[in-house]
């Protein structure tokens, strides 16, 4: 007898997310059957891991990735283009692992959810931005997000202790833990000297670029409140940030007569990974063991809410719902960049993304094309800003 084996897009394979992917589904050979794979950039990677793991379907930028792939992928290899390729690679597996970067990764959070499936989410900027859509979306029979950011795959396994009803009656509060980032401890003025290589520096994780710029800022975690309130369907005010520099609390769940859930394991990112493809069970290899025979630290403290001005920024785009934060992740993307080409300070990441919010005038957000226009003219307005700057 035979079963057949889930089959999985993984969209963004060549980033930090997407090769860590790669090795759970190197750990779980036979288990699963890796269809479809998509990335902005790196054809030869994409064509490598094509090999390797007999893809059929391949998911390119342009007509020009499409040119260079096909000479170095069999003939039978389909290759698709953009974000319309994107959006059919999502639509067509039982299990859609969406590692894309940035806005780009909408088509495949809406394609997923549109088409009933699984989709095992580390593009949180598309949860973030689309929250009303997605809210919609969800209702596609069959289709289901599970947290691969780690805070948020702790959330989803201490809520198991809940009875689950709407609103979450019997939860008092989420602790969302975050490290703190290499400038946990510097003053406003220290701050003002970071640089580039300061910022790229993580203590405990290691990711792609634009989200450790957001560690850096915090600005990540300001998104993930949002992401958190997106997901689980709970006010932003029952969610708090504790600082937690050993990154081994990914997360806490209060409850209503003072008990608290967490979930424990060393910074490693291929663990909610696997637990998002082996869910309802759990698949048998262990990552990010923690030895409890070596002395073990775990501390926690509140984050300096005056130096880094991102977490208030994101609370108050999640009061203002609607468009909201679709405009503060799509300045904060805009001036990543920037601040990445060498072309801004750091502490205009935040300022930059401050004043794009203080422009913003509300918008309900009803539709995908609303979506857009709101996206494109909250990038406009932060370039023309950026351009201000010396
Ligand atoms: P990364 O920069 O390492 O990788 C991004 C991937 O997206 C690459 O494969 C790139 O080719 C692809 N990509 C970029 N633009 C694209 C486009 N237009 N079309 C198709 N593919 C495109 O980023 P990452 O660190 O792996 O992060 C991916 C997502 O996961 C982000 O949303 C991030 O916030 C989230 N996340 C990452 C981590 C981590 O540990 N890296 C942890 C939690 C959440
Ligand atoms: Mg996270």
């Amino acid at each position: 007898m035979s079963f057949a084996r889930p089959s999985v897009a993984l969209l963004g394979a060549t980033g930090s997310i997407g090769t860590q992917t790669l090795d759970v589904l190197r750990s779980q050979l036979g288990a699963f059957e890796l269809v479809s794979i998509a990335g902005g950039q790196r054809v030869g990677e994409l064509a490598a891991i094509a090999r390797e793991f007999r893809v059929g379907r391949i998911g390119v930028l342009a007509d020009a990735d499409r040119e260079v792939l096909a000479d170095l992928v069999s003939d039978d290899v389909d290759i698709v283009v953009g974000s319309a390729g994107l959006a059919e690679l999502a639509a067509s597996a039982d299990i859609v692992v969406n590692a894309v970067v940035g806005f780009a990764g909408l088509p495949v959070t809406m394609a997923a959810l549109g088409a009933g499936k699984r989709l095992a989410l580390a593009n949180k900027e598309s949860l973030i931005a689309a929250a009303p859509l997605v809210r919609m979306a969800r209702e596609t029979p069959g289709a289901v997000i599970l947290p691969i950011d780690s805070e948020h795959c702790a959330i989803h396994q201490c809520l198991a202790s809940s009875r689950g009803e709407p609103g979450h009656p019997d939860v008092r509060r989420l602790l969302l833990t975050a490290s703190g980032g290499p400038f946990r401890g510097w003053s406003a003025q220290r701050l003002a000297t970071a640089t580039r290589e300061d910022a790229l520096h993580h203590p405990t994780w290691s990711m792609g670029p634009k989200i450790t710029i957001d560690s850096s800022t915090l600005m990540n975690k300001g998104l993930e409140v949002l992401e958190a309130s997106a997901l689980f369907a709970i006010d932003v005010e029952r969610i708090d940030v504790v600082v937690h520099p050993q990154s081994i609390v990914h997360s806490m769940v209060e409850y209503v007569d003072g008990s608290i859930i967490a979930q424990l394991s060393k910074p490693d990112m291929r663990l909610p990974i696997a637990y998002c493809l082996g869910l309802p069970g759990r698949l048998d290899h262990a990552w990010g063991e923690i030895d409890f025979t070596q002395p073990l630290e775990l501390t926690f403290e509140k984050p300096d809410r005056e130096a880094f001005p991102a977490l208030a920024l994101a609370y108050s785009a999640a009061r203002r719902g609607g468009a909201a934060p679709a405009w503060l992740s799509a300045a904060n993307e805009v001036a990543v960049e920037a601040f990445l080409a060498d072309e801004l300070a750091w502490s205009d990441i935040v300022a930059t993304v401050a004043a794009v919010m203080d422009l913003y005038v509300d918008d309900p957000l009803d539709s995908l094309e609303d979506l857009v226009e709101n996206d494109a003219v909250a990038r406009q307005l932060a370039h023309g800003i950026l351009k201000k700057q010396p």
